[in-house]
């Protein structure tokens, strides 16, 4: 029994949290608030993570589901999963500052169904119905776009013209299980048309890889995010898919039910990349506190991409320092 206490570790999964867009769209809120005072109202949660939402809230960001719950001429940023093109023009009719948070790799994907819909293809959205993302890309072209919500429902699909088809996707799904509704898609429309490039993100990708490097050899892996966050959810599925023992979501430490632990000697740690990393730390340290000090990072991919922060906010920061200088 000695032995099995003796040989406690945590396996930390890296690449895990904060991805550049996310990163961005924080860091725009944060220099909106110092530029401009409170209140900055946020249309939607700026990221699907709880702790970074009330954070924002106790500086003075007011989050409103829609544009109509702002004051005319006030300042809204819109969040990273992106908006379609209805709601600009809400926001312009309401005489509202907008500063637009999407993150680049999500415009990638609108740009992409722009171009599809004026070539009159039928778009196959392969996302998960609700999701502010593909509620926003689906409003691009909503007249070209059908939602494929997974496997399942590929039987549901019809199209105009079998020889006129694209799949795209949400870009925070399982790699796994988007490519399986991508191989029933094919066995149906033989002639469906990939996108460009992958619209599943670089972030999504390298934690799903990363997680499934430690699950086989993890008894329990936690994921931190929240419940809404769909990269953070899709962490728990592959790793249960790819052998670890058991696995939880949490957003904080103080969730990790003591029962998880029982009989376990190897516990993976990953989060979703709307995670700022010392939510990871506190769960670490509160392994740490019950024997799993033993910490060995395992890295299967660098990440250094960054964005630029939005182009309105980088134009009302500089306008500033002009003034002041
Ligand atoms: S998860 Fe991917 S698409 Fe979403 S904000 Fe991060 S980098 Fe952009």
């Amino acid at each position: 029994m000695e032995g099995v206490t003796d040989n406690k570790r945590v396996l930390l999964a890296a690449p895990r949290g904060y991805c550049a867009g996310v990163d961005r769209a924080v860091v725009a809120v944060e220099k909106a608030l110092e530029l401009h005072g409170p209140p900055i109202y946020v249309r939607k949660e700026i990221v699907h993570n709880r702790h970074v939402v009330s954070s924002l809230q106790a500086k003075g960001a007011i989050f409103v589901d829609e544009t109509d719950a702002v004051p005319e001429g006030a300042t809204v940023i819109f969040s990273a999963h992106g908006v379609s093109p209805a709601v600009h023009a809400a926001a312009e009719r309401r005489m509202l500052k907008t500063i637009d948070a999407t993150c680049p790799l999500v415009t990638k994907v609108h740009k992409e169904a722009v171009r599809f819909a004026s070539d009159d293809y039928d778009i196959l959205l392969i996302g998960h119905q609700g999701h502010e993302e593909v509620e926003g890309t689906a409003g691009e072209a909503p007249e070209h776009i059908q939602l494929v919500d997974g496997p399942s429902d590929v039987a549901n699909v019809t199209v105009r013209d079998p020889e006129k088809v694209v799949w795209l996707s949400q870009t925070t799904l399982s790699v796994d299980e988007t490519m399986e509704t991508v191989r029933l898609l094919r066995e149906k429309f033989p002639k469906l048309y990939d996108p460009p490039s992958d619209d599943i993100c670089y972030a999504t990708q390298n934690r799903q890889v990363a997680v499934k490097k430690i699950a086989a050899d993890s008894d329990l892996v936690i994921v931190v995010g929240s419940q809404n966050s769909s990269n953070s959810v899709r962490l728990v599925e592959v790793a249960l898919q790819h052998g670890a023992g058991a696995s939880y979501r949490v957003d904080y430490a103080a969730e990790i039910d003591e029962s998880w632990l029982d009989g376990v000697v190897t516990v993976g740690v990953t989060s979703g990349a709307s995670v700022p990393d010392v939510l990871v730390k506190d769960v670490v340290a509160w392994l740490a506190e019950r024997g799993y000090g033993e910490v060995e990072e395992v890295v299967t991919a660098e990440e250094d991409l960054l964005f630029s922060l939005p182009k309105e906010l980088r134009r009302d920061m500089k306008a500033k320092a002009a003034s002041s200088s």
